[in-house]
C-alpha cells in the first residue's frame, strides 16, 4: 500500500480530517496555518473553506455547515456566509497558550474535542471535553498534554483516545445513550512495541481494527485493539503524519494528513511531499464520519 498525493497543498500542520458522505468531500485543516480546506476526490486543487485561527478540526454538522474547534472554543461554521458562531463558552482562557486540538463526533452526534499545551515544553495542563445538543460543554478528562485520536468501535461499546506524549492508545467502555466513558486501559503501547514517533490522529475500520498516524514516524499503522497486535504498516513519505480518515464512495480510501511545522528547511527541500494530503486504498472499509447533531 503506497499513499498517493491527493492535494497540491503543502501545509504547516495538516490535521483533523472528516469525510462528508453526502457531498463526497473531505474536510481537513491546517492548524497553525489557520485554514479549513475541502478536498474533492481526484481533484488536487483543494479549496479554502475559511480562515480560522488555530483550527484543530472540522466536522460535518447535521443540518448543514461544519463544526470546528478553534483556540479556546467550539464554533459552527456556515458554509454560505462563512460566519463563525460560538457553540460553547470559552475554556482555559487563563492559559493563553492552550488551544483546542483534534475533535470528532460520536455515533450519537456528540462533539468530542480536547486541548493541548501550545508551549514547546508541553505540560499536562489540557483537558478533554464533550458537547451534546442542548447541554453545556462538559469536561471529561483533565491533565491532558496533547489531546488526539478518537474513534468508536463498530458495536459502539468502546471509545478510543490518544494523549500523544503518553505514546499510548487508550480505550474506554463507552455508553452510546449517555456518552459516559469509564474503565480506561491501554490497547496499543508505542513504547512497548518499539514504534517510531508518537500516536496522533486515528480511524477505525469496519472490522473494528484501528489505524493510527505516527507523528514523527512517517507511517500509519493498523492494530487489533483486542490483542494489541500490529497488523499492517503504511509508510507515508512525510515524517510528521498526523491523522487519518476513511473516505471515498466505498469508504475504503484512507486519507492521511501531514505537517511541515518544525522541520528543518534543508530536510523540507529534500522531502517535497512533507505537508501534503495523501490517500491510499486501505483494502478494508472504514466506519463513516459522524456528524455533529447540535
Ligand atoms: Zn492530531
Amino acid at each position: 500500500m503506497i499513499p498517493e498525493i491527493a492535494s497540491n497543498l503543502r501545509v504547516e500542520l495538516g490535521e483533523g480530517p472528516s469525510w462528508d458522505a453526502e457531498k463526497k468531500v473531505l474536510y481537513w485543516v491546517d492548524i497553525t496555518g489557520g485554514a479549513v480546506y475541502v478536498h474533492t476526490p481526484n481533484d488536487p486543487n483543494d479549496k479554502l473553506v475559511q480562515r480560522v485561527k488555530d483550527v484543530g478540526c472540522a466536522v460535518p454538522r447535521k443540518g448543514g455547515g461544519l463544526a470546528v474547534a478553534s483556540q479556546h472554543g467550539l464554533y459552527g461554521l456556515d458554509l454560505e456566509t462563512k460566519a463563525l458562531t460560538p457553540l460553547t463558552e470559552q475554556v482555559e482562557t487563563d492559559r493563553a497558550e492552550n488551544r483546542f486540538n483534534d475533535g470528532k463526533c460520536d455515533p450519537a452526534g456528540r462533539f468530542w474535542a480536547g486541548t493541548m499545551d501550545g508551549r514547546p515544553t508541553r505540560s499536562p495542563i489540557g483537558a478533554f471535553y464533550v458537547l451534546e445538543k442542548g447541554r453545556k460543554l462538559k469536561k471529561v478528562l483533565s491533565d491532558i498534554t496533547v489531546s488526539n485520536g478518537m474513534g468508536w468501535s463498530p458495536d459502539n461499546k468502546t471509545m478510543y483516545y490518544i494523549d500523544s506524549p503518553t505514546r499510548k492508545v487508550s480505550a474506554f467502555d463507552y455508553a452510546l445513550s449517555t456518552g459516559e466513558i469509564k474503565n480506561r486501559r491501554t490497547v496499543v503501547d508505542f513504547a512497548q512495541t518499539q514504534q517510531q514517533g508518537n500516536p496522533d490522529g486515528m480511524a477505525v475500520d469496519a472490522e473494528g481494527m484501528i489505524w493510527v498516524a505516527h507523528w514523527g514516524g512517517g507511517r500509519v499503522t493498523r492494530w487489533n485493539p483486542s490483542t494489541g497486535k500490529l497488523l499492517d504498516t503504511i509508510i507515508v513519505p512525510a515524517d510528521q503524519s498526523s491523522s487519518c480518515c476513511f473516505g471515498g464512495d466505498n469508504l475504503d480510501e484512507l486519507y492521511i494528513t501531514s505537517a511541515r511545522k518544525g522541520i528543518d528547511p534543508k530536510i523540507l527541500a529534500a522531502k517535497p511531499l512533507t505537508g501534503a494530503l495523501f490517500v491510499v486504498k486501505a483494502g478494508v472499509r472504514g466506519l463513516p464520519t459522524n456528524a455533529f447533531d447540535g
